[in-house]
């Protein structure tokens, strides 16, 4: 767990000013793994019995995304998540549930073909689809798992 100290010299060091409710969303972010949508991250700090007003939370969840602090991911049904998986990853959706899994994929050689060949390559996003065991057996889980 990192200490306060630690989270406030994450901010400081992008230039961002240190609040109470950044410091608690980035040990939220620290602590937590999993793909969380604003809603669900809101209902997390209300049944902790510390609730962020919701304009804050979008505000600083933007802030955080534009400075590197978390990572956007589109959910199964088109919906913006939060990552707090910040090592480089690829993720696997399921079709069926909307399960996102953090992956690590080995690439293979990604140099565009014709247009784009002459860019410098310095890293990919993938994101997978297909149908998680659960689904296979027929037993799908709900699509917020991590609730
Ligand atoms: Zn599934
Ligand atoms: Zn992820």
């Amino acid at each position: 767990m990192m200490t306060l100290s630690e989270l406030q010299r994450h901010l400081e060091r992008r230039g961002l000013r240190t609040t109470q409710p950044r410091l608690r969303l980035l040990q939220f972010f620290a602590e937590t793994d999993g793909h969380f949508t604003p809603e669900e991250i809101a209902e997390r700090f209300r049944l902790a019995g510390e609730p962020i007003p919701t304009a804050t939370l979008y505000q600083n969840l933007r802030v955080f995304s534009a400075h590197g602090l978390v990572s956007e991911v589109i959910g199964g049904g088109g919906e913006v998540r939060y990552d707090t998986n910040l090592t480089p990853h690829s993720h696997l959706r399921c079709n069926g549930c909307g399960t996102l899994l953090d992956v690590a994929l080995s690439l293979p050689d990604l140099q565009p073909q014709g247009q784009g060949h002459d860019w410098q390559i310095t890293g990919a996003r993938v994101e997978l689809q297909g149908i998680c065991p659960d689904c296979q057996a027929g037993t799908p889980t709900p699509p917020t798992p991590t609730l």
